[in-house]
């Protein structure tokens, strides 16, 4: 459920018409609903309602916005952050840096310190490698790092390829075989207190039976590290439920049912379990709003060129995204349409003979569900600044980031000085 409705004929962002976004924004724009984004906290916080103080630590990738984080520290979340830039982000949201846990593949020893200097929660490790450098890089500045391993427990998550994260080739996490050495490893390192174990399987999960069999593959875990000495009090269980997206398709499973096996499974564990959704909490809480430059006439459909490119909205060349593209003031016609941005590139193409609200050159429509690795992803491609971002709540709305402007792309340049001779 979400907060972008019709209302007399023109669809709405709470209670703010999109088009007098458009007016006070310009086009192509990011619009999120405060108000979806709290109910899906509360619906995620209602599904884990029978567990014993989770962490829910929203995935800063999923969307960065020092707005939607500041929204989300208020309703008491932390964070899952996966580069120094993340975690600076959303300390400076306001989510207290104890409820901060620390993934991904790469940390630098540079980031790695300024994790330990700002006191965060939980360190994923992902190899015995990076366990080495996190203990020297506490041990050289005095600190013990908490620590848990990522697991990758070779379970195919039965999403798109590019974002499965738990089968034996993918990069991440510590082979489930190598496990009880890691943390034998681990153990012997000074500067790390081992706490916990993590995983994270993938995104856009719409099955919960490959969750269940990683998760189980956890719980076995937990029992032989205790056997063999180890001291764990945290599980990390992290993100990847999917949302809605094309309405022909099944809908995931709700966060309810999601809960309910999360529960069964995680029964006598006796830890802190930790969550890290991002999708979830604001895919549907967000819009891309654009205009139609105009309706180019093609072969055997339409061509809607909008104002919005691949750079500004991913997902659809980089995954083959669907995204279900509105009409703001539908007519009551539909088409059949090819719609695309204004890139040079083939693969800026949002969707090919798509039947839509009927639209011409002018119109606004709105991409939804577009919250979530969206406005994080963008670039800026073929010198297009990156678009804004608007928050709404209520009847209020607010930018919550600039628009940047082409002269901010151009001034970040330097000529060499060979061929700055104007300088001389
Ligand atoms: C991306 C990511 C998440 C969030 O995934 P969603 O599908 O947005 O819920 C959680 N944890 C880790 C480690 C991730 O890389």
């Amino acid at each position: 459920m979400d907060h972008f409705n019709l209302k007399d004929g023109v669809l709405h962002a709470e209670d703010v018409p999109l088009p007098l976004i458009a007016d006070g924004a310009q086009t192509p724009a990011y619009v999120y609903s405060t108000a979806t984004i709290e109910r899906h906290v509360r619906v995620f916080r209602e599904a884990l309602a029978g567990l014993d103080t989770p962490w829910i630590c929203f995935a800063v990738k999923a969307n960065p916005n020092k707005g939607v984080l500041a929204t989300l520290a208020a309703q008491g979340l932390g964070a899952d952050v996966v580069s120094g830039g993340e975690l600076l982000r959303a300390l400076a949201a306001g989510i207290p840096a104890e409820k901060i846990v620390f993934s991904g593949v790469g940390k630098t020893a540079d980031e790695m310190a300024l994790a330990l200097r700002k006191g965060i929660g939980q360190f994923n490790l992902e190899s015995v490698e990076e366990a080495e450098t996190l203990s020297t890089v506490a041990a050289a500045i005095g600190m013990t790092a908490p620590v848990a391993f990522r697991i990758n427990p070779n379970i195919d998550a039965g999403t798109h390829s590019k974002i499965s994260t738990g089968r034996a080739d993918d990069k991440f996490g510590v082979a489930y075989d190598h496990a009880l050495a890691a943390y034998a490893r681990a153990a012997e390192l000074v500067g790390l207190r081992v706490q916990g174990v993590a995983v994270h399987i993938g995104s856009q999960l719409t099955s919960l039976a490959p969750s269940r069999a990683a998760f189980e593959r956890v719980g076995a875990l937990i029992a032989d590290l205790r056997a063999a000495g180890h001291t764990i009090t945290t599980a990390d269980l992290g993100g990847g439920l999917g949302v809605p997206y094309n309405p022909a398709v099944p809908v995931p499973p709700s966060p309810a049912d999601y809960g309910a096996m999360v529960q069964e499974v995680t029964q006598g564990w006796n830890v802190r379990l930790i969550f890290e959704p991002g999708r979830v909490i604001v895919g549907n809480a967000g819009v891309l709003i654009a205009r139609v430059i105009r309706v180019k006439e093609g072969v055997n459909y339409p061509f809607v060129v909008l104002d919005a490119g691949m750079n500004d909205l991913m997902r659809p060349s980089l995954y083959d995204a669907w995204h279900e593209i509105r009409a703001v003031r539908p007519t009551g016609e539909r088409f059949v349409a090819n719609i695309v941005g204004p890139i040079c590139e083939t693969g800026d193409t949002f969707a090919r003979a798509r039947e839509m609200d009927e639209v011409k050159e002018g119109d606004l429509v709105a991409f939804m569900t577009a919250g979530a690795y969206g406005a994080t992803m963008a670039n800026t491609y073929n010198s297009r600044g990156l678009i804004p971002e608007i928050m709404v709540s209520g009847h209020d709305w607010a930018l919550v980031r600039d628009r940047q402007p082409i002269e901010a792309l151009i001034a970040a340049d330097r000529l060499p000085p060979w061929l700055d001779r104007g300088a001389e």
